[in-house]
């Protein structure tokens, strides 16, 4: 890495859209194992939910997040999108995985090996395409166990490995990546280029996979919204906004998301990306015990909690969430 650049740390979150929010909780809490670390709505569509899903804290990195658009209509997954999202688990873990799923009646195909790292592959309840990675470095990642998962701490999901963008050519979203964004062109196999950011390894990765006759991919349920890239401080997200604004992008102007600040702005494929902070994140407003527990707004849409609440589903504890004997905190 060359000293003078700055650079992404690695995957700050990823976005996605899923249908009914119940039903996605089930999943990604009563499967997966992951923690709701906060209980949000859309800030542009305060009647949708939108969820955190991450590791006990919310470390950066860790962090799955969904909008909730029950009944919207299905994505089509295509060119100029994020096609799937790479999960993380320790290297030993991959039989307990495929078992996990099995008897919980979630189709998956694998394990193959891809950059040789074995993979298996499955959809979430909505058709979001997912991997889950033996990742050799992930006990070096930074990540907190929830103690009231399912899954025990050997087996669980260290947070986001990687991602995948399809593209219907490699010019020019790759040069964009390597001249303008800091990444590096690190590996390739069978079609996919793999790009590191920062130090590179799991939570650093994305690869570039192209499909020139595929359709253009569309947002909706199961597809990915966006991806957001970590930056350490605010300094250096202003620093990012001004140089990818003077390339001619469109930026968005750094919004407060309250647990973090974040911008956003098209690759030139196409695909959504976000640049996010590391801080303040999830326990400026809720202490460690409360995450996720009831709903958060944040203070600029607190005097509407009324009506937001009238407009959402209700939600229950997951499914199989207590399979562990524990009954963590919850609000209905
Ligand atoms: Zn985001």
């Amino acid at each position: 890495m060359k000293s003078n650049k700055r650079q992404f740390v690695g995957i700050h979150h990823v976005t996605a859209i899923a249908g009914n929010p119940q039903e996605n909780l089930d999943f990604y809490v009563g499967i997966l194992g992951l923690r709701l670390v906060k209980r949000s709505v859309n800030q542009d569509d305060p009647g949708t939910y939108h969820f955190f899903y991450a590791d006990a804290v919310g470390t950066p990195g860790t962090d799955l997040t969904f909008f909730a658009w029950p009944g919207g209509l299905r994505g089509r997954d295509g060119t100029g999108q994020l096609a799937s999202v790479a999960l993380a688990i320790p290297s030993g873990s991959m039989e307990y995985w495929m078992k996990r799923l099995a008897d919980h009646g979630v189709p998956h195909e694998g394990p193959y090996r891809k950059f040789d790292e074995e993979v298996i592959t499955f959809s979430d309840v909505h058709g979001q395409a997912l991997e889950l990675v033996a990742a050799k470095d992930s006990s070096s990642r930074p990540w907190e166990f929830w103690a009231d998962s399912p899954i025990p701490a050997q087996h669980a999901i260290r947070g986001i490995h990687g991602v995948v963008l399809k593209e219907a050519s490699e010019y020019p979203t790759a040069s964009f990546l390597t001249e303008h964004l800091g990444f590096r062109l690190v590996a390739e196999d069978g079609g996919r280029k793999r790009f590191a950011v920062g130090r590179g390894g799991s939570g650093a990765w994305l690869d570039l996979l192209i499909t020139p006759y595929a359709p253009r991919g569309r947002v909706g349920v199961g597809t990915i919204h966006h991806v957001a890239w970590r930056t350490p401080s605010d300094e250096e997200q202003k620093q990012w906004w001004q140089r990818i604004r003077n390339l001619g992008v469109p930026i968005s102007d750094i919004i407060d998301r309250f647990w973090f600040r974040s911008v956003y702005f098209p690759e030139p494929g196409g695909a959504l990306f976000e640049i996010a902070t590391d801080g303040p994140g999830f326990m400026v407003d809720q202490a460690f015990g409360e995450l996720g527990t009831r709903l958060v707004l944040p203070p600029w849409l607190e005097p509407h909690r009324a009506e937001i609440e009238r407009a959402l589903l209700p939600i229950h504890r997951p499914e199989f969430y207590t399979e562990s004997g524990r009954i963590p905190t919850w609000e209905d």
